[in-house]
């Protein structure tokens, strides 16, 4: 078993320049279930590695308990956690071969000849490291020595595995191919996996289930499915997808139509009631670029909201293309599909599926 419970987790540092105290965690509270693939995603600085430090034990909380399997940590060395934690640069020792670095830390904790054997052949052929036993880190590729990282990791043999940013020193296409292989790893080791990224296509593709995080604060705890379907907050929203979604600063006019500028809208059937309450009053509409079609390819999708728009700029990714166009004052995005010719500023047909859209209050910035 291995669950891990935070809560009421709070961290503030002194904040030397400015005096006073930064408070990188802000009374945060979840539960890592046991062989549960945890992602923490959110911008530089939001208190991604501070939590993940915190779960080691490298980092202590200001307030706030830890549990792992029911078991109080707080006053827990790192090292009796049972945690093993891989970095974003490996810490691969430079002077020792591939073999000594993964035996290092059993000899030190005084680990049988044999059974460091048997642990290093277990890792190797889990991770395809045999031929690369006797050479030493900088002969080796960045995913390569990244599967080191990794193999130090599992010789250990840990209740819990905490990854740093493990993939942003490797190429785009290696970081795909690592990221398969993690994820094949996670289903063959059985392991609690708890793992930071800033790259919310890799939350999405590994985590299943996400905590996304913003200045501090949890914004959203929930799977990549319901983040993407149902996001708890204009935050989470922008943050999620890619591109990120559109927001359209409106008013409900009635129950069933809503003015976007000089558009109006009609709001499809089944939403109608939900939003009764907020007639009359300004709200923010969240469309994501894959929901506005070109209309000559708006296939099997419902036509009642459309409008001609000027296109500022496109670009052509191959399988889609990316249009630019003005609402008001923002920027809209629609991914179209590659097939659509479009060219930038001429006017063009684009239905807006409402049926996939979210409402948002502008203040509070939730969803409602
Ligand atoms: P990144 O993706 O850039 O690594 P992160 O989400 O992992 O960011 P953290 O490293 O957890 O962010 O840092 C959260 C905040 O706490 C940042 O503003 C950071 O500057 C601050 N911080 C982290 N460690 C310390 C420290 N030892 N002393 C003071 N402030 C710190």
């Amino acid at each position: 078993m291995a669950r891990i419970l935070m809560e009421n987790i709070t961290k503030t540092f002194i904040d030397d320049k400015r005096g006073g105290t930064f408070t990188a965690v802000n009374d945060a509270s979840f539960e890592i279930k046991d062989k549960e693939f945890l992602v923490f995603v959110g911008p530089s600085g939001c208190g991604k590695t501070t939590s993940l430090r915190m779960i080691a034990g490298l980092e202590r909380q200001t307030s706030g308990n830890i549990y792992i399997d029911e078991k109080l940590v707080n006053n827990m060395h790192p090292k009796d956690r049972d945690i093993a934690m891989v970095f974003q640069d490996y810490a691969l020792y430079p002077h020792m071969t591939i073999e000594e670095n993964l035996a290092f830390g059993l000899k030190n904790m005084k680990v049988s000849k044999q059974e460091i054997k048997e642990k290093i052949d277990y890792a190797t052929k889990i991770l395809g490291l045999e031929q690369l036993l006797d050479r030493k880190p900088k002969e080796l590729s960045g995913g390569q020595r990244q599967r080191v990282a990794v193999g130090r990791a599992i010789v250990r043999d840990p209740k819990v595995f905490l990854f740093d940013e493990p993939l942003s020193n490797l190429d785009a296409k290696l970081r795909v191919q690592m990221r398969i292989e993690l994820a094949e790893l996670h289903r063959r080791l059985g392991a609690t996996i708890v793992y930071v990224t800033h790259d919310q296509v890799e939350a999405m593709t590994l985590g299943e289930r996400i905590v996304v995080m913003n200045q501090g604060e949890i914004q959203q705890i929930a799977t990549p499915r319901e983040l993407y379907r149902n996001p708890a907050n204009m935050f989470v929203a922008g943050f999620i997808g890619s591109p990120p979604m559109n927001f359209f600063d409106c008013v409900l006019e009635t129950a069933s139509t809503i003015k976007i500028g000089d558009l109006t809208f009609t709001l499809p059937e089944k939403l109608i009631e939900r939003y009764r309450s907020f007639v009359g009053k300004k709200v923010v509409l969240g469309l994501r670029p894959e929901d506005i079609y070109d209309e000559e390819f708006a296939f099997s999708v419902n036509k009642t909201n459309k409008a001609r728009m000027k296109v500022k700029a496109i670009e052509h990714l191959g399988g889609e293309n990316l249009v630019y166009f003005h609402v008001g004052e923002r920027i809209i995005t629609a991914k179209v599909s590659g097939e659509s010719f479009i060219r930038a500023g001429e006017e063009k047909s684009f239905v807006f599926n409402l049926e996939k859209m979210h409402l948002f209050d502008p203040v509070t910035e939730k969803r409602i």
